[in-house]
């Protein structure tokens, strides 16, 4: 079995959301699709060890915001590489909150969606979550970002608890950060780098 072709598949990205009794919690995932017309429902699958699994688990509801080519990759770093365990990811972040209280990203996103949990399906490491819209809304006419876009021309990385992770991936030469991944190709690694995606110090990374 070639898993490289898995790699053959296309995806969005998208930074979901939710808040349950005071808590806000949000993650960046490739997992966002409609699957339905009438009445207008979206998929979304979230690895359970996530912290914005869990919130949305409990509200049963979630936000999900579709990130522009422009987003600044620490955005990414913040929601994807990062755990709403350890900080409050929408301190470092433009945001609003929908009717229903769950935040949302504000900047550098074309659309965002608030959606309610009509169901959902075990699947091992993930929960698929099916979810009415019920707000929806256009924020801008920027391109949208594709996985393939991010990880060619952001040289971006992708986290552990993604679905589509691959430990295959990584097969480039250099300094590796040990927190997200990402990979600095060239070697010394200056002492003052600072990773571009999470933003650790030189101090974390690991030659490979
Ligand atoms: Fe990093």
């Amino acid at each position: 079995m070639d898993e490289k072709a898995l790699f053959k598949l296309s995806y969005g990205l998208y930074i979901i959301s939710s808040s349950f009794e005071g808590k806000d919690a949000g993650c960046v995932v490739n997992t966002l699709h409609q699957v339905t017309s009438s009445p207008i429902q979206v998929s979304v699958a979230v690895h359970k060890d996530n912290v914005t699994q869990q919130i949305i688990d409990q509200a049963k509801r979630f936000d999900a915001v579709v990130l522009t080519q422009d987003v600044d990759m620490d955005v990414i770093g913040t929601f994807g590489f990062h755990s709403s365990k350890d900080i409050n990811k929408f301190e470092k972040v433009s945001y609003q909150r929908d009717q229903t209280g769950i935040p949302y990203v504000n900047e550098h996103v074309a659309a965002r969606l608030s959606c309610r949990v009509v169901n959902q399906l075990d699947v091992g490491s993930h929960m698929m979550f099916i979810a009415e819209v019920e707000e929806a809304e256009v924020l801008s006419q920027e391109e949208v970002m594709t996985y393939a876009y991010y990880h060619q021309v952001k040289n971006g990385t992708t986290p552990k608890n993604a679905s589509s992770y691959q430990a295959t991936e990584e097969v480039k030469k250099g300094w590796r950060c040990t927190i997200c991944g990402y990979i600095y190709e060239g070697d010394p690694l200056p002492t003052d780098f600072v990773c571009p995606i999470c933003g650790a110090p030189a101090s974390v990374f690991e030659k490979l």
